[in-house]
């Protein structure tokens, strides 16, 4: 199910750390989170461009401008849920947005199974018609395509041809180098790539 939100981790699994501007993140956050929006999974390849998907500050810049460049401290989201969020403190979607609080049920309405999930589902508006909608809809893109057209079920299951060589940056710490190895492009590299996700 594309709609499905991920097992909770415990921690990430890469730590890059001192870059000089938050966008040199991207790359390891793209990876991080698997190409997709952590609030409402939109998937990169569902849209034109990577550029469509922002580097959201989990802590305000506005109030905790020292973990501004903090790893941590970001989130991968599609613009939509980034200008939803602005400077709302919110509680982690890592934990709060799972498939142990969350489900999206075939109406497209999605539904938190604890307090401070539902809480978070209505700071976010992931219940907005106009996002329910959309979840129908694609669902059933999904659908059809499975049955009538593999081409098309590939590319928009599948992941981004461009997946980042995250071996080849160089940032001036990596606390989580071990994550190197679980990378998707190492995966796709060794002929593991899932087919979708
Ligand atoms: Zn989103």
């Amino acid at each position: 199910m594309i709609f499905d939100y991920p097992v909770p981790r415990l921690e990430r699994k890469h730590g890059p750390e001192g870059y000089s501007a938050y966008e040199s993140y991207r790359p390891w956050l793209r990876d991080e989170f698997v190409f997709r929006c952590v609030y409402c999974l939109k998937r990169e390849m569902w849209g034109q461009a990577t550029a469509e998907f922002e580097l959201d500050h989990f802590q305000p810049q506005s109030l905790v401008p020292e973990r501004a460049l903090d790893y941590l401290n970001l989130v991968y989201a599609c613009r939509r849920c980034n200008s939803v969020k602005q400077d709302q403190a919110i509680a982690d979607p890592l934990i709060l947005l799972s498939s142990k609080t969350v489900c999206v049920m075939l109406d497209g309405t999605i539904v938190g199974t604890s307090l401070d999930s539902k809480r978070l589902i209505a700071q976010m508006d992931l219940n907005s018609p106009a996002l329910c909608r959309w979840r129908v809809i694609w669902m059933r893109i999904v659908e059809l395509a499975k049955q009538r057209d593999t081409f098309l079920y590939q590319q928009i299951t599948g992941f981004p041809p461009d997946l980042p060589n995250l071996g080849v940056l160089r940032p001036p710490l990596n606390s989580r180098p071990e994550g190197l190895a679980s990378s998707w492009y190492t995966m796709q590299q060794k002929g593991e790539l899932p087919a979708e996700y």
